[in-house]
């Protein structure tokens, strides 16, 4: 791999004290372990065929569900296979494709613009570029790193909603900020690992440790989690 895009987004703002213990580092450990013999095949649940898919089903799922993605994408995509085909779309005619899925209207006016500036940017290919994907309309970090390691192979964690709030649950970022956690779990966990932990974060916050109420008592992390028996969103 030539390039890392990622490497220069890696930032120091995170909690050095957290990183730095070793009682933390051995929690770590540990949920990494009990993830991977909970979750091993994790891997993103979007369906897609190409970089170009994966790209516009990253921005479909912002405040949305994968299984409502995933139900719109195949009409989307037989209508629309690729960006140049996309470019020309009214926004009205995507409209009807994804009005199932959450702040549709907005969605279908982006992904219009988005891949017009695909064309025009990137020759219609999805950039392997960190800077290049979070300039594209409708797409921020969260998107350039689900599409950065899902399409073209790099480590990245993409923090959404149930990464976030298990990092916090499990005691492995102090941080509400998105960018602060990324760079928390960073730091914590081998770069080899970071595509694994975050679909498996993801995993098992869908499924077990869910947002207003935990499955604590059936959790494979509870021998390790400071918050086990946590009964209120944070
Ligand atoms: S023990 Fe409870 S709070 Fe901790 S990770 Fe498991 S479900 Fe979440």
């Amino acid at each position: 791999m030539p390039h890392d895009p990622l490497a220069k987004h890696l930032s120091d703002s995170s909690s050095p004290a957290l990183s730095s213990s070793p009682a933390l580092s051995n929690r770590a450990e540990a949920v990494l372990a009990l993830l991977r013999q909970t979750y091993p095949e994790a891997r993103t649940e979007l369906h897609y065929d190409n970089p170009f898919q994966l790209l516009v089903a990253t921005v479909l799922s912002a405040q949305a569900t994968d299984k409502s993605v995933n139900a719109a994408t195949p009409a989307l995509f037989a209508v629309y296979p690729d960006a140049a085909a996309l470019a020309q779309a009214r926004t009205e005619d995507v409209e009807v494709l994804i009005k199932t899925i959450g702040l549709y209207r907005n969605k279908a006016k982006n992904l219009v613009t988005l891949a017009g500036q695909l064309l025009t940017r990137h020759a219609g290919q999805v950039p392997n570029d960190f800077d290049a994907i979070v300039a594209l309309a409708g797409a921020g970090r969260k998107t350039a790193n689900v599409v950065l390691s899902n399409a073209y192979g790099y480590q990245a964690i993409a923090v959404d909603t149930h990464v976030g709030r298990l990092a916090r649950r499990l005691g492995l970022s102090s941080n509400t900020n998105p960018d602060k956690v990324e760079t928390d779990l960073q730091r914590l966990f081998p770069a080899d690992q970071w595509v694994f932990l975050h679909h498996a974060l993801i995993l098992h916050g869908r499924r077990v440790c869910l947002a207003r109420k935990p499955h604590c008592s059936g959790c494979v992390l509870s021998v390790v989690c400071p918050r086990v028996g946590v009964e209120k969103s944070d």
